[in-house]
Formats: C-alpha cells, sequence, structure tokens
C-alpha cells in the first residue's frame, strides 16, 4: 500500500464485492450508504477503515519515518524533492506548493501523485529541504517572475522548459556583472557560461524557435524597461551575495588581467591595448597558477566567436572585507532567533537568563565539565519546564524557563520533560558555535523523566504514530547537528520530599530548584489565565505534519480516516437535513464516540441504521419485501424512522412516558444538576410537540433561573441541533463541562465527561426503545394490520360453523363437532388462519369432485 497510487473511487470500486456480500451477513442493507458504511464510529457510522485512508496513511507514514530517521530511503526522498524543486524552480518545497499553480512543471513521480493526494484532503508535509539559492539583493527565482506575470499554464511548461535549457533559476543568472541589464546570450536563449554550476542539472533538449520567442516575449515585459534598447532591467540588482568561486570570468584591475575559470587551470587575458580595458585577448602562452590577486571582481563578458577576444559588459564593485566576526554570546544568538520566529514557524525559550560569567561557562564547556539539568511542571492542562546549565562548582549558571508548545489536548507532563531537554540542548548547541576547537566536547544532560531520557538519547528508529514524535524527532535532530557528544543522568524527582537539603545528592539539589522554577511558571501562567500555548514548528523539526492547517504532534490512522471520509460524511448529512456543517460542529463529538464504544456492535449498528433511517420501519419492510404495505402497526399511518417516536397511538405515548420517565430516574441516579435534567427532559417532549419548542424552551430555563452564561449558551448550541438528534445521542458541547462544574460543587469526584457519554448512550436507548415497541407489537396480534385480519378470519370462522359438516371430510368433522365456536375464536391469529385455509380447502376439493362426478 505504501506504494500504491490508486484514487478514492478505485478503492470504493475494488470495495464493491466485498461489502455487498458482508454488509448483508452484518444485518445491513446491501445499498446501505457507503459515506457511511466508511464513516468512523465516532461519527456513528459503521467504522468500515476506508482503504483509501489506510493508503494515505501509509504515504504520509514513509514520508515521515524516513526523513525523520535519517534512513537511505529518507536520502532518497530528499534527493527527489530537490530534483522536483529544481525542476519546478520555484521558492518552495514540492510538498508546499500549490498543484493548481505548479503541477503541470513537476514530472510524474510517486512523490507527485502523493502531492496531489495530499493536497485534495487538505493534509501538507513540510520536510525540511534547503531553498534554492538567491545570489544577490533583491534576486528573484524565474519561476515566480512568471507566475507574477500570470502566463497561462502551458505557457509556463514551454518557460520553465527554457529555463531548465538554460541551466538557470534565478534572474541574476541571466544578467551582466553590473546587475544592470540582461545579457543578450540570455535574450537569444544561449547559455552564458558566468557561472560554475551549482547543480546537476539533467539532459535537456533544445526548445524550438517559437518557444523562445515566448521566452523573450514574457522576459522583456517583465524585468526588462520598455523601449529600452540596451536591455536595461526595470530593477537594478546587486549587490552580490554569493561565492567568488561560482564565476567564471573574474577581473583584476590592478593588475589588468581578465581571468577565466575552467576545469582545468585559469585562463588569462590581456587587454588589447593599453588605453581601452574594455577588450581582452586570450594569453596563449602563460595559464595563472598562484592565488588570485585580492581585488579580483566579478565580470560579464560578450565572446567573440571564433576568436581570442572578449569584450566585458560589466563588472561588479570589489567585496568589502569580512567584518571581524565578534564572540557571540547566546542571548544574541537568541535574539535573533527570536526575531526570526512568527506564529507559525521556530521556537526558542521565553526565558534566559545568565547569572555569573558566560565564558567560564564557556571554559567547562570546553573540558567537558558542563551540566545541563532541567525538569518540568505539568498542572490544568499548562505545561512548563526550566532548566539550568552550570558547572559542578562556581556559581555562574545559564536558566532557561519556558512553557511547551503544542495544542491544548496534546500537553502532558512527558510533553514537558521532552520539551526541557529540548531547551537545554538548544542553549547548550549556542553555546558550543562560540568555541574555536573542533573537538566534540562531553555534556552530561540530567532529568527525573526516564521515558523522555530514554526516547531522545536512544539510537532506535522513530515511529510517526509515537506520541509526541514531532518534539522528539526535533530533538533528536538537534543531538545531530549539535557538535557535541551528550551523555544522559536520570535524576530521581522530588527528593525534597523524602530527605533532608543535606542528604540529597549534588543533581537532586539541581533538579530540585529547577522543579520550583518550573512549578512557578506554570502558577504564574494559571494565574494570568495565559494558558493557550502556541503550536509552531521548531527549528531543527525534519518533517512536520498539518491536517486543516493545524499542526498535529504525530501521525494517526484516526485523524488522516477523518481528512478523507469527514468532507464526504457532512455533505451527505447536509444534503439530507440531518446536521448543517455549522451544527456539525455543535456536537461534542468525544463524548459521542465514548457512548457508541460504549454499545454492542449490534446496538451500535441500530444507532448507524438509525440515523440513515435504514432501519426496521413499515417504509423499508415494504421495499425489502416483508410487507405489503407501508403501514404503522400502531396507528396505521405510513411509517418511517422520524413517524416512530411521534405516532399518534395511544400505545405510542404510553411507552414514551415510560421512556421519559426512566431518563428522569436516570438522572436523579447520576446526580444530574436540576436545570440540566430539566431542559433535556422538556426538550425530549419537544420532540411530540414540535409546534412548542422554541418559545417553551426559552420561557422555560429563564424560568428556573439560569442565569449562567454558560448554561444559556449550552442550551442554545442544544437548540440548533434538531431534537430528533437527541434520540441518536447527539449532545452539544459543554454539558460535560457545565456537569463536572456541578459535581465539583458538591463536592463529588465524578466524571463529566462519563457522564455525558452515558447520557449520550441513554438517549440513543430511548431511540432504540421506541423503535422496539412498533417492531414488537408488528409481529403480535396486536398489530393494526393484524387485527384487520383477525376481524375477516373471525368472519370466515362463523361462516364455516355456520355450513356445519356439509361437503367436510370425514375425518374434519371432529373440528367441527367438538371444539366449539368459542374456542376457535379464542386462538392465535396464525392457528385460526391455518384452521380456515384447512376447512375451507378441504370444503372446496369435495365441491369440487362432486361437480366432477356430475359432469
Ligand atoms: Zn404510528
Amino acid at each position: 500500500m505504501p506504494l500504491s497510487t490508486l484514487g478514492r473511487s478505485d478503492w470504493v470500486s475494488i470495495m464493491s464485492p466485498i461489502l455487498q456480500a458482508s454488509l448483508h451477513k452484518a444485518g445491513v442493507c446491501r445499498s446501505f450508504p457507503r459515506v457511511v458504511v466508511f464513516a468512523p464510529l465516532k461519527y456513528q457510522g459503521l467504522g468500515v477503515l476506508h482503504p483509501f485512508a489506510l493508503q494515505v496513511f501509509h504515504h504520509l507514514s514513509v514520508l515521515m519515518r524516513h526523513s525523520a530517521n535519517r534512513t537511505k530511503t529518507g536520502q532518497y526522498l530528499e534527493a527527489n524533492l530537490q530534483s522536483h524543486q529544481l525542476g519546478t524552480g520555484t521558492s518552495f518545497p514540492l510538498l508546499q506548493q500549490e498543484p493548481t499553480n505548479t503541477g503541470i512543471l513537476a514530472s510524474e513521480t510517486w512523490l507527485k501523485r502523493v502531492w496531489i493526494e495530499l493536497d485534495s484532503l487538505g493534509i501538507r508535509v513540510e520536510i525540511s529541504s534547503p531553498p534554492l539559492s538567491l545570489h544577490c539583493a533583491d534576486d528573484r527565482l524565474l519561476m515566480d517572475i512568471f507566475i507574477d506575470a500570470l502566463v497561462d499554464q502551458e505557457d509556463l511548461l514551454w518557460l520553465n522548459w527554457c529555463r531548465q535549457f538554460l541551466q538557470v533559476t534565478t534572474l541574476s543568472e541571466l544578467i551582466t556583472a553590473d546587475g544592470c541589464s540582461l545579457t543578450a546570450a540570455s535574450l537569444a536563449g544561449q547559455p552564458s557560461g558566468h557561472f560554475v554550476p551549482s547543480y546537476s542539472w539533467p539532459r535537456t533538449r533544445r526548445p524550438g524557435p517559437s518557444h523562445w520567442d515566448l521566452w523573450r516575449r514574457v522576459l522583456s515585459q517583465a524585468v526588462l524597461r520598455p523601449y529600452c534598447r540596451r536591455r536595461r532591467l526595470l530593477r537594478l540588482l546587486g549587490p552580490w551575495s554569493d561565492s567568488l568561486d561560482r564565476w567564471t570570468w573574474l577581473l583584476s584591475r590592478t593588475s589588468s588581467i581578465l581571468f577565466h575559470r575552467s576545469a582545468s587551470n585559469l585562463a588569462i587575458y590581456r587587454p588589447i591595448n593599453s588605453r581601452s580595458h574594455k577588450t581582452f585577448r586570450r594569453d596563449l602562452h602563460h595559464t595563472w597558477t598562484g592565488p588570485l590577486p585580492g581585488d579580483v571582481q566579478r565580470a560579464s563578458v560578450n565572446l567573440h566567436p571564433r576568436t581570442a577576444y572578449v569584450t566585458i559588459t560589466g563588472t561588479a564593485p570589489v567585496d568589502p572585507p569580512d567584518p571581524e566576526s565578534l564572540p557571540a554570546s547566546i542571548l544574541h544568538l537568541w535574539r535573533e532567533l527570536a526575531a526570526d520566529m512568527d506564529d507559525d514557524w521556530g521556537w526558542v525559550p521565553e526565558y534566559i537568563y545568565i547569572e555569573g560569567d558566560e565564558q567560564v561557562l564557556l571554559a567547562a564547556l570546553e573540558k567537558g565539565k558542563l551540566r545541563v539539568i532541567s525538569d518540568a511542571s505539568f498542572k490544568q492542562q499548562v505545561g512548563t519546564a526550566a532548566v539550568q546549565l552550570r558547572t559542578r562548582r562556581g556559581g555562574h549558571v545559564i536558566w532557561i524557563k519556558c512553557r511547551t508548545p503544542g495544542k491544548r489536548e496534546d500537553q502532558s507532563a512527558y510533553r514537558s520533560e521532552l520539551n526541557g531537554l529540548l531547551a537545554g540542548i538548544l542553549v547548550a548547541s549556542w553555546l558550543c558555535l562560540q568555541l574555536k576547537s573542533l573537538d566534540k566536547p562531553r555534556v552530561r544532560v540530567a532529568c527525573d523523566g526516564i521515558a523522555a531520557l530514554r526516547q531522545v538519547f536512544s539510537t532506535w528508529p522513530l515511529s510517526p504514530t509515537a506520541p509526541h514524535f514531532v518534539l522528539l524527532s526535533s530533538i533528536r535532530e538537534a543531538l545531530r547537528v549539535s557538535n557535541i557528544s551528550w551523555a544522559e543522568q536520570h535524576v530521581v524527582g522530588h527528593a525534597d520530599r523524602t530527605k533532608t537539603w543535606q542528604q540529597m545528592s549534588w543533581w537532586e539539589r539541581q533538579n530540585s530548584e529547577v522543579d520550583d522554577i518550573a512549578q512557578g511558571y506554570a502558577d504564574e501562567l494559571i494565574a494570568t489565565d495565559d494558558t493557550i500555548a502556541r503550536n509552531p514548528k521548531f527549528f531543527s523539526e525534519p518533517c512536520a505534519l498539518y491536517i486543516d492547517n493545524e499542526k498535529v504532534s504525530c501521525l494517526a490512522l484516526a485523524s488522516v480516516d477523518e481528512a478523507v471520509v469527514l468532507p464526504e460524511l457532512m455533505d451527505y448529512w447536509a444534503a439530507k437535513g440531518r446536521l448543517a456543517p455549522e451544527t456539525f460542529r455543535l456536537v461534542d463529538w468525544p463524548v459521542v464516540h465514548r457512548a457508541m464504544k460504549s454499545l454492542k456492535p449490534a446496538k451500535q449498528r441500530f444507532v448507524t441504521k438509525h440515523t440513515v433511517g435504514m432501519c426496521g420501519v413499515s417504509k423499508f419492510r415494504k421495499r425489502w419485501g416483508l410487507d405489503s404495505k407501508n403501514r404503522c402497526p400502531l396507528c396505521g399511518l405510513e411509517e418511517d424512522h422520524l413517524h416512530v417516536p411521534r405516532c399518534p397511538s395511544d400505545r405510542a405515548k404510553t411507552q414514551w412516558q415510560l421512556l421519559l420517565q426512566e431518563l428522569q430516574e436516570w438522572f436523579q441516579s447520576t446526580t444530574t444538576a436540576t436545570p440540566i435534567a430539566q431542559f433535556l427532559g422538556a426538550l425530549l417532549c419537544t420532540i411530540c410537540t414540535p409546534s412548542n419548542q422554541p418559545q417553551t424552551q426559552t420561557r422555560w430555563y429563564r424560568l428556573h433561573g439560569i442565569s449562567s452564561s454558560a448554561l444559556t449558551q449550552v442550551c442554545e448550541a442544544q437548540l440548533r441541533l434538531a431534537p430528533q438528534c437527541l434520540l441518536e445521542g447527539l449532545i452539544a458541547h459543554g454539558w460535560a463541562d457545565l456537569q463536572q462544574q456541578f459535581y465539583r460543587s458538591c463536592g463529588s469526584r465524578r466524571s463529566g465527561n462519563l457522564w455525558a457519554a452515558n447520557l449520550s448512550r441513554q438517549l440513543t436507548l430511548i431511540g432504540k426503545g421506541m423503535w422496539k415497541h412498533p417492531n414488537d407489537v408488528f409481529h403480535s396480534d396486536d398489530n393494526i394490520v393484524h387485527q384487520q385480519r383477525a376481524t375477516a378470519l373471525d368472519r370466515r370462522i362463523h361462516a364455516e360453523f355456520e355450513m356445519g359438516l356439509r361437503d367436510l371430510p370425514r375425518n374434519l368433522r371432529p373440528a367441527i363437532r367438538r371444539s366449539g365456536l368459542v374456542e376457535v375464536l379464542r386462538l392465535p391469529l396464525a392457528d385460526k388462519e391455518e384452521w380456515v385455509l384447512v376447512i375451507s380447502e378441504a370444503r372446496r376439493k369435495i365441491r369440487q369432485s362432486l361437480a366432477g362426478s356430475y359432469d
């Protein structure tokens, strides 16, 4: 499956014969909507995993696992990505581009198919890959220039072909060294030969003349001054930021020599006369062997075919000498990186402060005596960590304090431990950048989370489905690129609870200190209600996964399945009028999921069938040939799943009251808050009397003095869901929290989430109970159709008795003679039917034979 790239419809056709056979066996109609068959249990589907989702999951798993673990396949993938990026010539790696813009430029590979597949599902994978280099200030990628010029897709393809033939990616590769004009060669479709190629380009056939016309036209319109014959650029470029080694032509004005770099040597060109320093001639007797003069500058030239002459078309100023690099403090680096960050990109600790002298710590690092001690705190879904980098003696310390990035639901104590380790490793690596020696110093990292330490410092391959894969892979990458030999140490946490300060080891004391800081920081965040952390991509993250534009912490089959199935399912429900997309988001799906999981498989299937309406009601019994007419067995009206709780017959109403009574008893047994119980009870009643709904409800919850805005909000959300949804267990977000608050106020330790899941389950049981009642009646003599049949049968029994023993064979005469009329009338319906059938059939046969003998 990782290699197959079949489409969604292909997989549906493959599954079709399997489902035809298996759905029937599972007691589900063969024509059951496939979108609900493939919907997960959480969304009340049948939970058959869509094979297309499994394929996408395997694709993501391959991309993430191999790029994070730097395997051979990972290297191949990276090479493939870079080759695609060179092929499309755009600023982003292939997987971050829009297929509608650049899909036409990419060659047909597995990666391209996966890219298009993921894009169609709103899934994005960002694998770290070096961008295409720009070579001077204001330089731009040619393909970006063409896309901005709004050329159509086909022209873009031809322009890309021309670009690949010239083996260029940026505008700066087409211009003169002074950054003022396009070279004549570049417009004529000839390689300029000014640069040593930076990439290995595939061999490309030369495009035809019409394509070069297009190239000239678009390029001239996009970058040249209109009506200027000297090919002057609209916006001049420069100064150059690339290396001099890239250039093949270099001019030294002091020695009046133009150098030409080739693979084997440096050729020398000298001016043709002492006055002009523009035209040069090859000195065939000498080559340059020593180092280049210090004043060489980049030059662009025009070659004169079949002669040894060249004319200089432009030169760039001599590069200024490199500024002396100052010894950078970690604080300097930290601020620089922090300035580079935005909401989605980059993470550094929020607080770093140095106590004492950074240089002393640097010397300790060089001697292998630096120690990193980290600890984390986690309370009320807020994770923080604190770290110190110090030596065993002396008061020189780097203190770090940070909050754990990531979504609220991903936060845990383990994640915070990992985050503390990342912060310590990052800062130690920054410190190491200041070392002049190339030897790898040794740094010992200590923490009390043994699981976090093991995961970080082991070398076994990481699985993308492991919790906090993102953080783990980022830490492993930070360890890999650092020039430090790391050692881990486990410290017993919270030793201060069992030991005195004197009894504690040095490590335990340091751990206790950072623990206090981490806890203090968490308290501070909670007190200021600053509980939502950023969820950015880490600087060292090898591979980030985004589903629905949100970065996820690890790969999960369930979330991929949702991305595949949910859009179709939401469309289906919206079309059927069950749930509109905006009301869909109001439902507390995790609670519904918990409720569904607690049901037995047969009941789960019932709920699913009930949501679609394809269950054992007369409407479908008639379609399936089990019943001659679509009639409710209780009231005789047409019966579909919506009729069941709304049946006007007295028996249905009694059953309804019984089930509501059971629900109220359940509310009492679970100590449900009275306003909640009363609201839901009243809302359920509106199923039978819909006209009362909005006014009654509004008046109702105000009358009961529910002033809390939270309660009002949840009630309003529930009111936006159709009351019928209650019978399918759909409850709005917020009920669990409200009940949790109520439990807390009563001093109860019960869980609001569990209560909500049980409530959802209880509501589905009401739906089932209402359906079961007419179904039982259908199979009993109380069925209104059966009653009508019984009346007709009674009439025939009376008639048979009136006829007496006439035309009756001998063996059947006791049936009339011995059993009296009353006794026969008391028989069950089926027996009566049989009795009438036997007697009437026997008489018919006798009469026929008599008629035959008369003939
Ligand atoms: Zn009815």
